[in-house]
């Protein structure tokens, strides 16, 4: 039941990165659909982002709406410009346009390593949301702020605008979608936040003797949410807690787990127009041709057709278990099934993968760089998609891969824990195959079930229609969200206790 507030809620999403403008991993898939999801429960939701180089390449920012606008970024005032375009059906995104600190080839670094100015540059972004809204006179209930690049904005709110009446009615939500990027930076760049002095402390921002974007958010927001239950519970304890567990433990009553949405807009086999046929649960026969285009487009063998495929689209870096994979690799090769690489990231991942694909090329094939056609095309086309990732705080691939009818292999952590059920051919019940212990054998045993399971169509069949009926729409997300928003608000709106 929604209450009369809620239906007029207004919100602003504040995340460095959304879909289609740019995007390095699922938190912009995430901000992507949300605003349209909470839209339709009746919330008037904008978007505010940086105006990147891509997204000034493409013509996606829509028209500049403000020329100079003052942001303060330590004892400066750097003017921005600010555009809007807009998100789906007519969701207004507000572009913070400061070329100097936003274009350049990639968001927050190159494959060597991170910017050298994300301090300033994330400080300046936050700064200029809270400069935004005034200007425009947009009055905000929630702002909800992604991620460390945002962290900043609900320490300004808390801090710095505390009592000033245009934010009297504002409440903060800080959403950690992978608590491994935390934003940490030397001591001596906390006076580029512009925040008071006695925010560097343990109880503040301070962490390790340096400063913590991150922590900024979790301290100052008034609810605090993460991308799955499981990654929820398993942040306040180390090790998956990165050395924030401490504050997380302080901060627990705030902190709440909301399981991403998918968009089947635009990852459903249905309708998916990137893939060779369309096909449903009802309908498999689709899917054979895709798996058939799928290894003509990577130059696999057709003698693959009836062997297993496995598949994987991924960020190549440590979290995503590709230590596993490689530990694994020639065993791999020499059970007689095809492997298909989708990724970019670390350097030292893509010489382990070109070597391995140039070595078995009649097996493996790599392809590095981000290619959202053949992410797709690997979804359909697979049999098995493979994501052992060492912590997941959500992870939307094995999402999709459920929707798609390709299996998923997990480890048991996080998002992947929460939406992978094993099979259990005795009661023809769960989606998937998973490993508990983080290790290589671990991950085999998960991999020589499935691939007995393969072997055995009827059962393969049961658990692929198992996956492909589970529904993670945004509607149900989006409900999670909105009922936080109202708790926010409400807190918001009880005089302090003290
Ligand atoms: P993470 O956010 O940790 O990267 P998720 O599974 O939550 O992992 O989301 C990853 C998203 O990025 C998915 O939409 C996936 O399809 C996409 N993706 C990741 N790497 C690539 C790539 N190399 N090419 C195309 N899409 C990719």
């Amino acid at each position: 039941m929604m209450s009369e507030v809620a239906s007029s809620f207004r919100i602003l999403m504040v995340s460095p990165e959304v879909v289609p403008f740019a995007k390095t991993g699922g938190l912009a898939d995430v901000v992507g659909s949300l605003p349209a999801a909470l839209r339709e429960l009746g919330c008037d939701v904008a978007v505010a982002m940086p105006l990147y180089r891509g997204v000034a390449a493409e013509n996606l920012a829509g028209e500049r709406i403000i020329e100079d606008l003052p942001v303060s970024l330590g004892s400066q005032v750097i003017p921005a410009e600010i555009w809007q375009g807009t998100l789906g059906g007519g969701i207004p995104v507000f572009f913070i346009r400061r070329d100097e600190f936003f274009d350049r080839t990639y968001l927050y670094g190159t494959p060597r390593g991170d910017y050298f100015d994300n301090a300033q540059r994330f400080a300046y972004f936050c700064q200029a949301v809270m400069a935004l809204c005034p200007a425009l006179s947009y009055r905000l209930h929630v702002v909800h702020c992604h991620d460390w690049q945002s962290g900043l904005v609900p320490a300004y709110l808390r801090l710095m605008h505390g009592g000033d009446p245009f934010w009297s009615e504002t409440a903060s939500m800080f959403t950690i979608h992978n608590i491994a990027y935390q934003g940490q930076f030397a001591a001596e760049l906390f006076p580029v936040t512009g925040l008071p002095g006695n925010f560097f402390a343990v109880g503040g921002m301070e962490f390790w003797g340096g400063i913590n974007y991150m922590k900024a958010g979790i301290v100052c927001a008034d609810v605090i949410t993460t991308v799955s239950p499981r990654y929820s519970e398993e942040i306040r304890i180390p090790p998956a807690g990165r050395g924030l567990e401490g504050v997380l433990q302080t901060h627990g009553h705030k902190l709440h787990g909301i399981i991403n949405g998918a968009d089947y807009g635009e990852w459903n086999p249905e309708t998916d127009p990137l893939i060779a046929a369309r096909y449903s649960a009802k309908n498999l026969a689709g899917k054979k041709r895709c798996k058939r285009d799928l290894l003509t487009t990577v130059g696999l063998p057709a003698g693959l057709m009836d062997r297993p495929l496995l598949g994987m689209v991924s960020r190549l870096a440590d979290q995503k278990g590709l230590d596993l994979v490689a530990a694994l690799a020639e065993r791999l090769v020499a059970e007689d099934l095809g492997l298909v690489i989708l990724g970019t990231g670390e350097e030292k991942y893509h010489l382990l993968f070109s070597e391995l694909a140039r070595r078995h090329a009649e097996n493996v094939a790599v392809r590095l760089g981000f290619d959202n056609e053949l992410a797709h095309k690997i979804e359909a086309g697979a049999d098995i998609f493979l994501m052992p990732s060492q912590f997941e705080p959500c992870g939307l691939n094995q999402i999709y891969s459920l929707r798609y009818g390709t299996v998923p292999i997990v480890h048991a952590t996080g998002g992947l824990y929460d939406t992978v059920k094993p099979f259990d051919p005795n009661r023809g019940e769960g989606v998937g195959f998973s490993f508990t212990r983080y290790e290589p054998e671990a991950l085999w045993e998960a991999l020589e079930a499935a691939i007995g399971m393969f072997h055995r169509p009827s059962l393969w069949q049961q658990i692929m229609r198992n996956g492909m009926a589970m529904d993670f729409s945004w509607e149900n997300s989006a409900r999670l969200y909105l009922a936080l928003y109202e708790k926010a608000v409400a807190a918001r709106r009880r005089p302090p206790a003290r």
